[in-house]
């Protein structure tokens, strides 16, 4: 830290992503990426043409890719803003809806930039513990008169709460925004998209990172009611209206339109994901109801940190935190059949050896 850095930042804490070594280096199961390429079509879309286009700014409302979007949810182009990744549009949302009397709320064991954005744009926040199945309760979140976030399944749990709470939340809540965050939609929750057409206080926020396997193009999208969204626009065109480069929209685009070879991926990975539990449960793990692509687990008889630092040794990355209630869970990423075959294989050895 330097002496110049101000005041107000000298105790942020950052967010702290997982780790990403060198390709090859790891079996890389601990950022939830996809383990399959994008969809042939996006690798397609980038043609010589498009390159020589980069002298050019893109438009920044991504207005071929909001259509593409719009027509996909049945929504309207003014419903749809992109962003350079979720955790864009989530600042964009805290910058927008939150100021020093009107904070946030969100669980205490959940996406770790929540925290982060609210220290960093000095907004009060309230955490609201996890149920001791590690799941949201959305009784909680009834008329609690505040705005809310909620990941839904959520991070790191993978727990899912379903439409009609969410819709009571939203009804209880009418004069604050409520935003789910549904990253990892797509692999077994519903999304709250439709919800957006008949309540003018929710926001929902997709990532292209996960179910569309483009983690390395950064692009997102929150859809909801106009007035919100152009809220939203104010603060993208406040802070960095090129948000979103001129690749990455052709390639969102491209996505859209191969939507049949993402379903297949996102019903593979889910088949693993109930294979590996199974395989986990009867070595003794115990885990939570995760309806995303990542099981969160926790092993038997030994230290979560121990098990990961284990894991790492025989060249294989998951995640771990050391935070109350959660430091003995591993949460790891759903990657293919034989990646999954090889942490089973490690972990029995691990268990075997002590
Ligand atoms: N929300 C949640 C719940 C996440 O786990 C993540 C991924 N770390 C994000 C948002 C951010 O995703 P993106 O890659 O779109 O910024």
């Amino acid at each position: 830290m330097s002496r110049f850095l101000s005041e107000k930042f000298k105790t942020l804490e950052t967010y702290v992503p997982g780790e990403q070594p060198a390709e090859g280096e790891y079996i890389k199961l601990n950022t939830n990426e996809s383990p399959y390429p994008p969809a042939p079509g996006v690798i397609s879309a980038i043609k010589d043409d498009e390159l020589k286009r980069l002298r050019l700014y893109p438009n920044p409302d991504g207005v071929r890719l909001l259509d593409k979007l719009a027509a996909f949810y049945s929504v309207g182009r003014e419903n749809v803003i992109i962003g350079n990744g979720s955790d864009e549009l989530l600042a964009f949302a805290f910058l927008a809806f939150c100021d020093s009397g009107r904070g946030v709320v969100f669980p205490d064991i959940t996406y770790g930039f929540y925290p982060v954005y609210a220290k960093l744009f000095g907004l009060p926040y309230q955490q609201i513990p996890l149920n001791e199945n590690l799941a949201v309760d959305p009784v909680d979140y009834c008329c609690i008169l505040n705005n809310i976030i909620i990941a839904n399944p959520n991070a790191p749990t993978g727990t899912v709460i379903s439409l009609s709470d969410i819709e009571s939340i939203v009804r209880g809540n009418r004069d604050h925004v409520v935003l789910i965050d549904e990253a990892y939609v797509g692999f077994g929750a519903d999304s709250a998209i439709p919800l957006t057409r008949n309540h003018e206080n929710l926001l929902v926020i997709h990532t292209y990172s996960k179910s569309r396997s483009m983690a390395g193009a950064r692009l997102a999208y929150t859809i909801g009611p106009a007035p919100l969204i152009d809220d939203l626009n104010k603060m993208k065109y406040s802070f960095n209206p090129y948000n979103v480069n001129r690749l990455t929209q052709r390639m969102g685009e491209a996505a859209i339109d191969d939507e049949g070879y993402y379903a297949e991926k996102r019903s593979e990975i889910v088949a693993t994901r109930e294979y590996t539990a199974m395989k986990l449960r009867d070595m003794g793990f115990i885990m939570t109801d995760s309806m995303a692509n990542f099981i969160f687990t926790k092993p038997p008889g030994i230290r979560g940190f121990d098990m990961y630092a284990a894991l790492k040794e025989k060249g294989i990355l998951v995640r771990q935190w050391n935070k109350p209630r959660i430091s003995d869970y591993l949460r790891i990423t759903i990657g293919t059949k034989e990646q999954m075959d090889a942490l089973i294989d490690a972990v029995a050895k691990i268990l075997d050896g002590r």
